[in-house]
């Protein structure tokens, strides 16, 4: 579903990925786990059309993917929530997930996609009527996940949704993505620094460093890798 293959980007005297290459199959859950400034962050950005690849390729169903502007890749079924999750703070919860269901897709299917939502996550239904910047941390990540599902997308790409949260609480999110993707047969892209969760919950998985891909491999063969049990698992 997503080739990406051999990509190079960066910013002004930064090279943030260099020659990455990364697949990901129609309905697998796929990970890329690695320490602070990476790259994953940059990584999502090309794939969302927000940092210029300065080379490699990237093919989404088939489609050069690099060829369609930004503002279009969301209509193709690339969703992103974004590190930080950036909700509108001064909208209602049921404002900032309309918005998601901006992509035509998302306005036939709403009905639907919002009750999965309010299934997956009840809090947001409760909330339905407040300020998105009136939720705590984990709301608001919830919400950020909430608008990505509410664009009915066939991608679901989630950059750090652990970051600043409780544990429990992380761990509720990342049970909501994996019960997600099952209702709804999606394909998730996550990059997460927690690795035992992230590891935990794909298929496949990668491990990216100062740029560059490390290691990659099934999940089991990922977790009994002595390399990412020292680095990343603290074993
Ligand atoms: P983090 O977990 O901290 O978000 P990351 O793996 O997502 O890390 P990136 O944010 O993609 O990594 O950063 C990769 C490299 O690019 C780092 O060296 C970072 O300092 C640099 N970088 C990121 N954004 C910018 C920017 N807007 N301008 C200049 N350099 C940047």
């Amino acid at each position: 579903m997503l080739e990406i293959d051999n990509i190079t980007a960066g910013y002004e005297g930064v090279i943030a990925l260099n020659g990455v290459t990364v697949r990901v199959d129609e309905g697998e859950f796929v990970s890329i786990v690695g320490p602070n400034g990476a790259g994953k962050t940059t990584l999502f950005k090309v794939i969302a059309g927000t940092v210029p690849a300065r080379s490699g390729s990237i093919r989404f169903k088939g489609e050069d993917l690099l060829k369609i502007p930004a503002h279009r890749r969301p209509h193709l079924g690339i969703a992103h929530v974004p590190e930080g999750r950036q909700v509108f703070p001064s909208l209602t919860v049921e404002d900032n997930l309309r918005l998601g269901a901006y992509t035509d897709a998302g306005r036939r299917d709403w009905d639907e996609n919002f009750e999965t939502i309010i299934t997956l996550f009840p809090i947001l239904k409760e909330r339905r009527r407040q300020l998105a910047g009136t939720l705590s941390g984990g709301q608001q990540q919830m919400l950020a996940v909430g608008r990505g599902l509410a664009s009915s997308p066939s991608i679901l790409m989630l950059d750090e949704p652990s970051m600043g949260l409780a544990p429990a609480v992380a761990d509720a999110i990342f049970e909501s993505v994996v019960e997600a993707r099952k209702r709804r047969n999606l394909t998730v892209l996550l990059v997460e620094q927690r690795a035992v969760e992230a590891l935990e919950s794909c298929d496949h998985g990668y491990v990216l460093e100062t740029g560059r891909v490390v290691l990659s491999g099934r999940q089991s063969e990922l977790l009994s890798d002595d390399r990412v049990r020292q680095a990343y698992l603290g074993m």
